[in-house]
């Protein structure tokens, strides 16, 4: 007997059919002989409504509040799947994050999970129930309602496979596993068999939101070794773990884009030390989260600093911006919206070189005009115009030989 964990994504929970479905794929897993802990998403569309909703009574709700109300899509999951499991004569049980005994920090809209008593789960598994825990949420030691940020089931089944030291984790969702690039930007995407969490970590914090960026941090740390796979058939997924042997000989493992990224540029600044600590510290103090950086050479002695950022974070940016750039006597500020980053992905590039000259030969025989390149050991990633991203994405997962079996 086998304690599997499995997770079900908003879209796989989205209607009552649906829900249905995912009774019967559990239900099938248990009667195989198995435990079975399932963490479920929202309902697809019920997140961002439920924050649309929160925007349209004030343009600032308080953090706290904000949660109460988001952890209520996870809520109503989990009672519609053990309902529909109970109907299918089963025993099931659900249980809110604080059930769980997940114990966050206190973080509004971005928890960390602190440490996870899971007294209540073992103690139903053990009365043969299947457990059914709320993703994406959990509980101060005060008692107060978190969540753990977009995506945040995912973290949910990750740390609570580590906790429960589980045999098995299983990530469900509307594809058949992680693709060499969104297969609905690319459609001759392929499926990977297996990825190692450095690049699937990479991908991930680039745009692939496959997997949410920190679960796959943590399953990293805890070595917890997952399934990526879909909930509609019963096709073999992706496994994510660690290195293996012979992975580095695949030089990319796959492109990502981000859309919705902004550009910002505080232009004529003096090239001093101390310049650009003053500049990202008034963004870091107003919690703006900054991605690609990029200095000009001075002339005359001063220089450009050019930065993205979400277009969410605009406003906030620009806020931040006005007061410093008096203080350091910059000579203007520009945003542009509307532009995208396109990402190559692999830890081959590691003992490959020449992989920053061939991306650039695609985008330029391509047309595609590059605005900033910023590069880690096992990426490199472009922002480009965001009408052209797809477009971008398509040559470049073509040209680096993508499509076809992997
Ligand atoms: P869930 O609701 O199950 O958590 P998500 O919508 O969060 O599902 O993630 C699945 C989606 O991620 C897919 O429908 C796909 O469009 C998108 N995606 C982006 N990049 C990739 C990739 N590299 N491989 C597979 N899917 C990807
Ligand atoms: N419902 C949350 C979201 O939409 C968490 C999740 O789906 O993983 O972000
Ligand atoms: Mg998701």
């Amino acid at each position: 007997m086998a304690l599997i964990v499995q997770k079900y994504g908003g879209t796989s929970m989205g209607n009552p059919e649906r829900i249905k479905n995912v009774a019967r794929r559990v239900l099938e897993t248990q009667s195989a002989g198995h435990k079975v802990v399932t963490v479920v998403s929202a309902m697809s569309g019920v997140t961002d409504s439920l924050i649309k909703l929160a925007r349209d009574v004030t343009a600032k709700p308080a953090g706290r509040e904000m949660d109460m109300l988001l952890a209520t899509g996870e809520q109503t999951s989990i009672a519609l799947l053990a309902m529909a499991l109970q109907n299918l004569g089963a025993k099931a049980v659900s249980l809110t994050g604080a059930q769980a005994g997940i114990v966050t920090d206190g973080v509004h809209t971005k928890a960390k999970i602190f440490n996870i008593t899971p007294k209540q789960i073992h103690a139903h598994l053990d009365g043969g129930a299947i457990v059914i825990v709320a993703g994406f949420q959990g509980q101060t030691a005060a008692g107060e309602i978190t969540t753990l940020g977009r995506g945040g089931s995912d973290l949910t089944a990750i740390a609570l496979t580590a906790a429960l030291k589980a045999d098995k984790c299983e990530i469900y969702t509307d594809v058949d596993g992680v693709y060499t690039c969104d297969p609905r930007v690319v459609p001759d995407a392929c499926k990977v068999d297996s990825i190692c969490y450095e690049e699937m970590l990479e991908m991930a914090s680039s745009g692939s939101k496959v997997m949410q960026s920190r679960s796959v941090e943590f399953a990293n740390k805890f070595n917890v070794l997952f399934e990526v796979r879909s909930s509609f058939n019963h096709n073999q997924g992706t496994i994510v773990k660690t290195e293996s042997p012979g992975m580095e000989d695949v030089v990319i493992r796959g492109v990502s884009i981000e859309r919705n990224q902004a550009k910002v540029t505080l232009a004529g600044v003096p090239d001093q030390p101390g310049v650009a600590a003053k500049i990202f510290n008034a963004l870091a103090t107003d919690n703006v989260v900054v991605d690609v950086i990029v200095q000009t050479a001075p002339v005359d002695g001063r220089t450009d600093i050019s930065f993205t950022t979400n277009k969410d974070e605009l406003e906030r940016a620009d806020a931040a911006l006005q007061v410093v750039a008096k203080n350091i006597g910059a000579r203007g500020i520009t945003q542009k919206a509307g532009v995208a980053k396109l990402s190559v992905v692999g830890i081959g590039m590691r003992s490959h070189s020449g992989v920053a000259a061939k991306l650039f030969d695609l985008l330029a025989a391509g047309g595609f005009n590059i605005q900033m390149i910023s590069t880690s050991e096992i990426k490199i990633a472009v922002i480009l115009d965001e009408d052209t991203i797809a477009e971008a994405a398509q040559a470049v997962h073509a040209g680096f030989g993508l499509a076809g079996d992997k």
